[in-house]
């Protein structure tokens, strides 16, 4: 990293924003907090050329927190950006910044929400307004929304504002706030327009440009993953069973990340341990020792905690995090292809990130290749390759004389074939992790984030027959019905719940079958085979304010009556549990270990 500040206690922020930082995780200032943090605490207007991913929301949010005058209720930031769902975002980011900032209270307002709410909230008051430009625009019309006590403007994505056709009205907003006040613009590129918009309104703006010097990765094969959210898990889990491995290095963003990572690896059978900055130099050497002896085969770590690792057998890199600049990245992957042998590297990149992806493409003047995900089918290929290889190995290590007189003894006392044996025993060890691919489609992995089509699915399919038949016509998938604490009384409707299940679950609005409304519930019918992680997070999606707390009823009636074979009574639904576990993969790395050993 380019920045001669590494801490955020060089910063002159105050002790309940370092101590949210803390909490949150984050070990050092990315490269743009590093820049604009000093430049926005001392009250100047800024240029901030930064795409997504950067760190820059923070770049932003955290000295303008540390300016609020919390004692007054008016508006005192208002943040323009593109799209409600960075609305949501940034407001989010704020609200968790703001963790230790007693009776502060952030605001988005966005076209689509009810404007009965909006206009309850901001009488209420807010300190930090963050708003797509055309709501903003009807609020100050209405003069529901006052600026007077204004000091700061972000225009964030300044350049997607310039693309939806939005920099009028981003003028038109920053003509009726006060002359005095301070404005940030972050963009990604700088077009004519948007310097005008700058020039315009902006006083002897400071601008922040990280600057990424190319350089060259010649011996690391790179990849791309388009993947995003809680999908990650499920795509390296991929990854980690398909890849020919010797040791994995993964980057992750924040220490809470990394041992929450390397725990969840650690539960699914892998040998696994965390690398990052609060680990004592001891520990961190110990387990650099362990990744180099091979009783450790993947490390999670943070950016910080891995400068200058140099250990041999690491084979790939995983970028399970985007990294902050190109910079970064080249840092992290040099980790890989160590003393001329070949490297993998594979990044995770979230649609709004792609943007980051070429600017990292630029600097290592090499393309990064979209991968294809591996199939559940080639998954259980491999597995089924390594169940093949562990036998082999098994009969070539060890001595196996009292198994055979079992297995002879088996033979003559039920007069089976030896091979109906060795089938039972390949059913039991691996009935716990399939060797054959799951046959229908479950849960499809997507984005998590809204799409065109999403948006456009989740408004106009509202009948329940109609989401039935598609979700019927497009998979075979067996359905389960699941209980939402949500209804009418609320204000759901189809919509709202295809949408949030659809954004939030990454599930194809096609697979999403039928919604029932009930006064105070609804019902809706899901693919069987929905991940623990996502049936969680679903539970703390909100439709209407209310979260889901999603819950199981069991098979959906078609699928009921599909399971029941004739003359028995009603069949009990599998259990979540079991279901889960049966998809669980197999680890690669584990595995080999244990077969070396
Ligand atoms: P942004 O570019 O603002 O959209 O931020 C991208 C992601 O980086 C968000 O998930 C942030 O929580 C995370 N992030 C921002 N700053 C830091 C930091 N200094 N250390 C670790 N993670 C960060």
């Amino acid at each position: 990293m380019s920045s001669p500040i590494t801490q955020f206690e060089e910063l002159a922020l105050s002790p309940p924003l370092l101590q949210t930082l803390k909490e949150v995780g984050y070990e050092s200032p990315s490269p743009i907090q590093a820049a604009c943090i000093p430049h926005l605490l001392a009250g100047h207007d800024l240029i901030g050329q930064a795409q997504t991913g950067t760190g820059k929301t923070a770049a932003f949010a955290l000295p303008l927190l540390e300016r609020l005058d919390l004692t007054n209720h008016q508006p005192q930031v208002l943040v323009l950006t593109p799209t409600r769902e960075l609305a949501i975002q940034v407001a989010e980011a704020f609200q968790s910044y703001a963790r230790h900032l007693p009776g502060f209270h952030v605001l988005p307002i966005y076209g689509g929400q009810s404007m009965t709410i909006q206009l309850r909230h901001l009488r209420r008051g807010a300190h930090v307004v963050v708003g797509t430009p055309g709501r903003v625009m009807d609020h100050l019309r209405r003069e529901t929304l006052v600026l007077d006590g204004l000091r700061s403007v972000v225009l964030d994505e300044a350049d997607e504002m310039l693309r939806m056709g939005f920099i009028d009205d981003v003028d038109w907003i920053l003509e009726r706030t006060p002359p005095e006040r301070q404005v940030a613009l972050f963009s990604a590129t700088m077009p004519e327009p948007i310097r005008r918009v700058a020039h315009r309104h902006l006083r002897d703006p400071q601008e922040v440009k990280i600057q990424t010097r190319t350089a060259t990765v010649s011996t690391v094969q790179q990849r791309y993953w388009q993947v995003s959210g809680l999908h990650k898990l499920d795509a390296l889990n991929r990854i980690l069973e398909v890849e020919d491995m010797d040791a994995a290095l993964v980057f992750v963003r924040t220490k809470t990340a990394a041992t929450e990572l390397a725990e969840r690896l650690e539960a699914r059978g892998y040998s696994c341990a965390a690398l990052h900055g609060d680990m004592t130099q001891a520990l961190r050497e110990r387990t650099v020792d362990q990744l180099k002896n091979n009783s450790v085969d993947i490390v999670v770590a943070t950016d910080v905690a891995a400068r200058g690792l140099d250990v041999q057998r690491i084979s790939h890199v995983i970028n399970y995090d985007i990294p902050y600049d190109a910079e970064a990245y080249i840092h992290r992957i040099g980790r890989t292809g160590r003393a001329g042998r070949a490297g993998t590297a594979i990044l995770f990149v979230a649609p709004r990130e792609m943007r980051m992806l070429r600017v990292i493409e630029k600097a290592t003047r090499q393309p990064i290749t979209p991968m294809q995900p591996p199939t559940q089918a080639v998954i259980a290929g491999h597995r089924l390759n390594r169940f093949k290889q562990k036998i082999l190995d098994t009969m070539a290590a060890q001595d196996l004389g009292f198994f055979h007189d079992v297995v002879n003894q088996i033979e003559q006392e039920q007069a089976i074939s030896a091979q109906d044996i060795a089938a039972a025993l390949a059913y039991l060890i691996q009935r716990e992790r399939p060797l054959q691919a799951p046959e229908a489609a479950s849960v499809k992995i997507t984005d998590s984030r809204p799409t065109q089509e999403t948006r456009h699915r989740a408004e106009s399919e509202t009948r329940p027959t109609q989401r039935r038949d598609r979700a019927k016509e497009s998979t075979d998938a067996a359905m389960m019905r699941y209980r939402l604490e949500v209804g009418h009384q609320h204000g759901a409707t189809p919509q709202n719940i295809v949408g949030a299940i659809a954004n939030e679950a990454g599930i194809d609005s096609r697979y999403i079958g039928r919604i029932e409304i009930h006064e105070d519930y609804s019902t809706v019918d899901l693919p069987d085979g929905m991940s623990a992680e996502i049936f969680e997070h679903l539970k703390k999606v909100r439709v209407r304010q209310c979260p889901l707390n999603i819950s199981r009823l069991g098979p959906s009636e078609p699928e009921r009556a599909r399971r029941r074979p004739a003359g028995t009574g009603e069949r009990v639904a599998r259990s979540p549990k079991s279901g889960a576990t049966e998809r669980e993969p197999r680890p690669t790395l584990r595995r080999k270990r244990e077969t070396d050993s």
